[in-house]
């Protein structure tokens, strides 16, 4: 192996390490035996798993009980020859929620307007809040890397979060700060259309499904949302604090794959 291969190998190995593959290949291979102690086995070696396709979607209001959804939800998504232009101006120097007195800067979105697939976070924090753009700190690299993994680009994808402005000591948005901003969120997603919406976190998921309950009870499960496919995986800062759950979030991010057609990295070498 040459010195530029052994390079972009190690790269590579380090996004799965990140995105924690090495363990969850591990626990594949050892599942009858699940006491046994981490090794540091190449994952380059390790069977991919197989994406899991679900035979039938079940929509958001067959499977979770919905909440009254807000009158501003369903209007804000009539608006004729809408553009995400638009919905940044109709946003302006919003002063629509508290959220705004403490931000730097409003963090709309970023990525592909056109794009199949679209990430959604709960709000911005620190270093999103500084730069205007979102996911771009540690939690952000984590995403990226994800994307990466997917066999994606960040500029392929379209990235936005629920509310648009950093929530005091990265706080969860309020309930009517959420009631109040989430409706760009729901213009953004009827003019990118997206084949596929990918909840980062409990706010996003439950926000978009209208239901209060733990997204562990329908994390990597399919919802219909509005003509797109949905599916709820954890916020990448809930993996910075438990890497343990990178594996559930790669099986997660390999059904959108399957959805999405993509093909897994490691077969493309
Ligand atoms: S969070 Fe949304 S509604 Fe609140 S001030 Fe910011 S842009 Fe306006």
């Amino acid at each position: 192996m040459n010195d530029e291969t052994r390079a972009r190998l190690e790269t590579r190995l380090r996004y799965y390490d990140d995105l924690g593959l090495g363990s969850f290949y591990r626990g594949r291979a050892a599942a009858s035996s699940p006491e046994q102690p981490e090794t540091s086995a190449p994952v380059s070696a390790a069977p991919l798993v197989e994406p899991q396709h679900t035979a039938a979607l079940p929509t958001a209001s067959a499977a979770l009980p919905l909440m009254q959804a807000p009158s501003l939800f369903d209007a804000a998504e009539r608006i004729e020859g809408d553009s995400l232009e638009r919905i940044r101006e109709d946003i302006g120097d919003c002063t629509r929620c508290r959220l705004h007195k403490s931000r730097n800067k409003i963090v709309f979105g970023v990525g592909n307007p056109r794009a199949e697939l679209v990430f959604v976070g709960e709000g911005p924090g620190h270093d999103e809040d500084m730069q205007g753009i979102p996911f771009v700190g540690r939690a952000g690299q984590l995403l990226t890397q994800m994307i990466e993994a997917m066999g994606l680009r960040r500029d392929d994808v379209y990235i936005c979060n629920v509310v648009k402005c950093r929530p005091p000591e990265n706080r969860t948005p309020e309930k009517d700060e959420i009631a109040t901003c989430s409706p760009f969120l729901l213009r953004q997603l009827a003019v990118i259309q997206p084949k596929v919406i990918c909840c980062l976190g409990a706010v996003a998921a439950q926000t978009l499904l209208a239901t209060h309950q733990s997204i562990s009870r329908f994390r990597g499960q399919w919802f219909d949302f509005r003509g797109a496919r949905l599916l709820a995986t954890y916020h990448p800062a809930y993996l910075l604090r438990n890497p343990n759950a990178k594996g559930e979030v790669w099986k997660d991010l390999q059904l959108v794959m399957a959805v999405l057609g993509l093909t897994p990295p490691a077969r493309k070498r």
